[in-house]
């Protein structure tokens, strides 16, 4: 299946970024070919052929992703960058890490109010970076469609967290 496919193509790092983390690795599935084409083919399928403005892709690995999703679904894309890379005027949000405190931003102008936006991450944990884009761009008047990541892990509740916003929640792998 391509659930096992993708699973196949994830590298496991023992003790990354600290003691204790399985850091999922995706740049081995960013580096296979058809594993790439299959996560992308998959993310986008529930809105192949219909009208989405904009694809927010979160910094850094949701860029690569979020790209090709734009791409496909012939969207434009919005970076939601850590706070002072981007250079036009930005709206700003706060939200909570595992230690302390860290801010994202996009422009201003980015969306137009009514915009239909998906999300992109690569993967979602307890789903405090997602929230984050999400309130960021509603703020804007963008209307969330979905939020997509390639990797779920499931026990660390990223998933009910956005769907209490009526976020719609879509992932193609989970690592209990
Ligand atoms: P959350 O805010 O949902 O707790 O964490 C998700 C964010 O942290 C995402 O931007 C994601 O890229 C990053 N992240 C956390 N853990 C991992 C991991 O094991 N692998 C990868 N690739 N990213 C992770």
């Amino acid at each position: 299946s391509v659930a096992d496919e993708l699973i196949e193509a994830i590298r496991t790092i023992p003790d990354y970024p600290k003691p204790g983390i399985l850091f999922r690795d995706i740049t081995t599935l960013l580096g296979n070919a058809r594993a790439f084409r299959r996560a992308v083919d998959a993310l986008v399928q529930p809105w192949a052929g219909s009208k989405v403005e904009q694809i927010a892709g979160i910094e850094a690995r949701g860029f690569i992703l979020g790209g090709a999703v734009a791409h496909q679904l012939s969207a434009g894309f919005v970076p939601i960058r850590k706070k002072g890379k981007l250079p036009h005027e930005t709206v700003r949000i706060a939200y909570s890490l595992e230690y302390g405190l860290d801010e994202m931003e996009m422009h201003k102008d980015a969306i137009r109010p009514g915009d239909r936006v998906i999300v992109v991450d690569d993967l979602i944990a307890t789903g405090g970076t997602a929230e984050a884009a999400c309130k960021l761009l509603r703020g804007q008047g963008a209307e969330i469609v979905a939020a997509c990541f390639i990797v779920d892990l499931p026990d660390l509740g990223g998933r009910a967290k956005l769907e209490a916003l009526g976020v719609p929640v879509r992932t193609l792998v989970a690592f209990p």
